[in-house]
């Protein structure tokens, strides 16, 4: 759906700027499908004119014409401070096809620009194409990327860059930001403009319901703690958890400074202009319920038209009370899986804290652990077992392995299908930063072959996959410091 709550207090009319000599960098066919694009042998758009719309050079393509292209304000906390109006600086809602918003990031500068440019670089743009199409691979909800468009225009950072646009999709954009835009407005009408589009477009269920708004409070919620659980288990650190950047679809969107664990370390920062480390890794799960405490005050205003002031903040508290508990749930039942573990058992939890600790102790590689996990058997001898000589504390290493075994015997499942359940869950590959910066190094000297090779392998990151296996590996020492900042 469009975001068609249209009003000058929410949006502006906003043109695509022009992108000079555009070509493809990347191109997600299946994202294509989703939109109804047809496709060429070459699996890129058959209608060459295309290229032109993503490039934000023209409106049209062959019957199809986008009439109003937008962008939105919203408000909100950044970095935990109330950061008032922001709005969508660099990205433009083309419109909608098939139920999907098709949106431009990087398509030039919007009335919500301040003093940005409106650009974005190729560098973070191929990083948003791959970690978008990366994350729905994993089956992790997100906004996707339709395609990333590359041009020679030059772009001022810390250094001269290009520029991109890379093409986004979602069943909607909307955030917390523009739930904290009406409310700081203190237009109440606007406000409940907003959160009844919402229930009438993705949460219908509410409707049925005699508080529908706290309703709607729950589910959003309820998606974001699942979200932040299912970010956890494949190690995923956001970088900007601003109440900007949170969906209210639960989808994980506006990748910037993200980075996925290589070796797993709990206070892991993933954005270097994150300097007191507030959204690292352990943080997270809190973050993202303090980001869901700005929504609840944001809604406040509409449990008031049905409820006392002093009822209805007794109301949203106990929802908000509610998100640590989902969580904990969903991080169990995720991490359980990750052990191939599908009875419940009181000391589950305990054993994957344990399990956690010593690999933070060991910095043991997050991903490549859990894979090789699955060769454990029912009947392995702990020292025997190659995965403890990634620890330096053997004797407790030794001693986890010995009650992992004993707690498999309770299991009905085979070695063979436990194995194969598991590695339906702990992918082979995620989106290191080491292989994304291989490959933008390779795509700033106009060479794209990488970036679409490693989207091949992302999309499928169960599979063995075996001529890829060296993108498997952990980085090298030197590939290990990359670092990444709000910068893009
Ligand atoms: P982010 O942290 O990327 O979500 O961005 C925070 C805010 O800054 C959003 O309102 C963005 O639209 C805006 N912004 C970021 N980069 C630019 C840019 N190059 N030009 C204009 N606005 C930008
Ligand atoms: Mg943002």
């Amino acid at each position: 759906m469009p975001f068609n709550l249209r009003g000058d207090d929410v949006c502006q009319p906003t043109p695509p700027t022009p992108l000079p000599n555009p070509y493809w960098v990347a191109f997600s066919p299946s994202v294509a499908r989703l939109i109804g694009i047809e496709l060429g042998a070459d699996n890129f758009p058959k209608d060459s004119e295309w290229l032109g719309v993503l490039a934000g050079n023209q409106l049209n393509v062959g019957p199809l014409t986008f009439q109003n292209p937008i962008s939105t304000a919203y408000s909100g906390h950044q970095f935990g401070s109330w950061a008032g109006q922001l709005g969508d600086g660099r990205a433009i809602l083309l419109g909608d096809i098939n139920y999907l918003e098709l949106q431009l990031k990087g398509a030039g500068r919007t009335h919500y620009s301040r003093m940005g440019d409106g650009r974005a670089v190729l560098r973070s743009s191929i990083r948003e194409f791959l970690c978008s199409e990366a994350m729905h691979a994993l089956g992790i909800p997100t906004s996707r990327a339709l395609a990333l468009v590359g041009s020679k225009q030059a772009v001022r950072r810390e250094t001269m860059e290009t520029a991109a646009v890379c093409s986004r999709v979602a069943p909607s954009f909307i955030r917390v930001g523009h739930f904290e835009h009406f409310a700081s407005l203190q237009n109440i009408v606007r406000l409940k403009e907003l959160a009844d589009l919402l229930i009438a477009e993705f949460y219908p269920e509410c409707l049925a319901s005699k508080k529908p708004y706290l309703n709607l409070f729950k589910e959003i919620s309820t998606r974001n703690a699942k979200l932040v659980a299912q970010w956890q288990s494949v190690g995923f650190c956001h970088g900007v958890l601003n109440s900007d950047n949170i969906s209210v679809l639960g989808l994980t969107i506006d990748y910037g400074p993200f980075g996925f664990l290589d070796h797993f370390q709990i206070d892991h920062i993933c954005n270097h202009s994150d300097h007191g480390g507030r959204y690292a890794y352990h943080r997270q799960p809190q973050i993202m319920h303090w980001n869901m405490a700005c929504l609840a005050s944001a809604m406040l205003p509409l449990l008031e038209l049905e409820h006392s002031a002093e009822e209805s903040q007794d109301l949203l508290r106990s929802a908000l009370e509610e998100f640590p508990v989902t969580y904990a749930k969903e991080w169990q039942k995720i991490f359980r899986s990750k052990l191939g573990l599908q009875s419940e058992e009181d000391g589950d939890t305990g054993l994957v804290e344990r399990l956690l600790q010593a690999m933070n102790d060991s910095r043991v590689d997050f991903t490549n652990f859990f894979r090789s996990l699955s060769d454990v058997k029912k009947n392995s001898i702990p020292i025997d077992i190659l995965l403890r000589n990634e620890f330096v504390d053997r004797e407790n290493i030794d001693q986890w392995f010995a009650d992992y075994i004993d707690r498999l015997q309770t299991e009905i499942s085979s070695d063979v299908a436990r194995k194969s359940s598991m590695n339906q869950v702990n992918p082979k590959y995620i989106l290191r930063n080491h292989l994304a910066q291989v490959a933008i190094e390779k795509a700033q000297l106009d060479d794209f072959s990488e970036v679409q090779r490693l989207h091949q392998i992302l999309m499928n990151p169960f599979d063995e996959q075996e001529a890829f296996q060296h993108y498997s590996k952990p980085p090298s020492e030197d590939m290990q410091a990359i670092a990444v900042s709000c910068s893009s």
